[in-house]
């Protein structure tokens, strides 16, 4: 076990996630010792492993992350892709750099000299902020938002899913009240956004496709009440599960306007899906898929997977081969959060070693599926200390997406365990929570829309 230890609470989150990518399968702990002499101490095997001393400097916080790094890479003799950046949206900084008028080779220096930030990765950002800057161009940051809708459904819960979703076979009796509540929260979002222009739509979950055929017209006819959608740019349902589509849903999704889904395979390997409780077949992931293409489905998502339980680089490969022949118009590569990989490590001798690895496969084959790079974050605890990248072909890429990870125009999210976002003109961001629990979301709806109703109507 590792132990770290801070002087100041302020310290703790990178002081931690930076001990924990330096050091991925071991268990790492942290506290605050007000008293101790260094800002930071790191303690291995009952040994001082690292230690950033005070040396009285009135903002510390860039060289504890700095001086941390160097003693951890060096007894390690590892580096960090993204240098001393623990946070989840690298690339603001690069949009930032960019809007402030920062070349790029200017940038790359320095976010490497700054941030210890590869250069591999430091390109990446600027890439990928300045495909974001275009998009987020044609958006009305000022009068415009974005809608969230939540179903907390699935077929099946994956064993890595770090996502509040409850099985449909649970929860089927009371989908039909969950659609009461959710209906009565987007008229009220409706109400409350009069005279604002609805840029995106995103309904995601969970797997929004659980829902029966007329359960889905039901929804999408409520967002259609009342929501005008003349400024719409983007309107996507997450299918997600294959083993949730049929040609009867796809149909209600086309007669409803959807320009975008999601079908996910999470990765091609039969094996892999069968460990990780995914309880559908690499058929019906091809099946689905030419199904939706077929019914005209011209902006089609896939996620996979990176690092997943058993998976080598050759299976990666193969996975990548199989879906470059379908093609998508979107891939999204996430990388396994360590957390998950840690338990599924122990279940089923999981591989987050070559991540790195797999996510340079996977970065080939979107260019091999001419598709850029275009919206980057990452988690908490993700493995490798790696990323998750969506890339898409050209006048593919989801806005919405882009827009959750640079928080340029509010959000208004409905449904159990969305959170709205609401986007001040000078910046400022205010939130509003919905419950996670689906009883207490059908229970408390009215609570919930008066949440709202503060959030956007202050
Ligand atoms: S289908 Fe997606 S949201 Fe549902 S349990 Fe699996 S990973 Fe989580």
């Amino acid at each position: 076990m590792i132990q770290v230890i801070c002087r100041d609470e302020a310290y703790i989150y990178n002081a931690y996630h930076m001990t924990k990518a330096f050091y991925p399968s071991a268990e790492v702990v942290s506290r605050v010792e007000e008293k101790a002499s260094n800002y930071v101490t790191v303690i291995l095997d009952g040994k001082t492993a690292a230690s950033v001393p005070d040396e009285g400097e009135k903002e510390p916080k860039r060289r504890i992350d700095t001086v941390l790094y160097g003693q951890l890479a060096e007894r390690t003799g590892r580096t960090l892709s993204w240098g001393i950046l623990m946070g989840v949206r690298p690339v603001k900084l690069a949009v930032k750099s960019l809007d402030e008028g920062m070349a790029k080779e200017e940038f790359i220096r320095w976010f490497g000299e700054n941030y210890l930030v590869s250069k591999e990765k430091s390109e990446l950002a600027w890439n990928i902020a300045v495909r974001e800057k275009a998009l987020l161009d044609k958006l009305d940051a000022k009068d415009g938002y974005s809608l969230y809708v939540g179903i907390p459904f699935c077929p099946t819960v994956c064993t890595y899913c770090s996502f509040s979703s409850g099985e449909w076979s649970f929860w089927k009796d009371r989908i039909d009240e969950y659609l009461d509540a959710l209906c009565r929260e987007l008229r009220l979002i409706a109400e409350a956004s009069d005279g604002k222009r609805l840029n995106t739509v995103y309904v995601g979950g969970g797997t929004p496709t659980t829902l029966s055929g007329a359960q889905l017209d039901r929804l999408l006819s409520c967002i259609d009440l009342y929501f005008p959608k003349e400024h719409l740019l983007e309107y996507t349902v997450e299918a997600g599960r294959p083993d949730s589509i049929t040609r009867e849903k796809l149909t209600v999704l086309k007669e409803h306007g959807i320009t975008r889904i999601s079908i996910n395979p999470q990765t091609m390997q039969q094996k892999t899906l069968d460990v990780i409780g995914r309880k559908h077949t690499v058929e019906e992931v091809k099946a689905a898929f030419l199904l939706a293409r077929d019914m005209g489905f011209d902006n089609i998502n896939m996620d996979l997977i990176m690092g997943l339980p058993g998976e080598t680089i050759e299976d990666v490969k193969d996975t990548l081969r199989q879906i470059e022949d379908l093609p998508p118009d979107n891939l999204t590569v996430h990388s396994l959060a360590i957390k998950r990989a840690a338990k599924m490590e122990r279940q089923d001798g999981g591989n987050a070693g070559c991540i790195g690895q797999m996510i340079e496969e996977a970065a080939r084959s979107a260019g091999r599926m001419e598709m850029s790079p275009y919206y980057l974050y990452r988690q908490k605890n993700i493995a490798g200390n790696f990323e998750n990248v969506g890339y898409a072909k050209a006048d593919k890429a989801g806005i919405y997406n882009i827009l959750i990870m640079e928080e340029k125009q509010t959000i208004v999210a409905c449904g159990a365990g969305s959170v709205s976002k609401r986007v001040y003109p000078d910046g400022l961001i205010k939130r509003s929570e919905n419950v996670k629990d689906v009883s207490q979301y059908i229970e408390r709806i009215g609570e919930m829309i008066e949440r709202k109703k503060q959030l956007l109507c202050d």
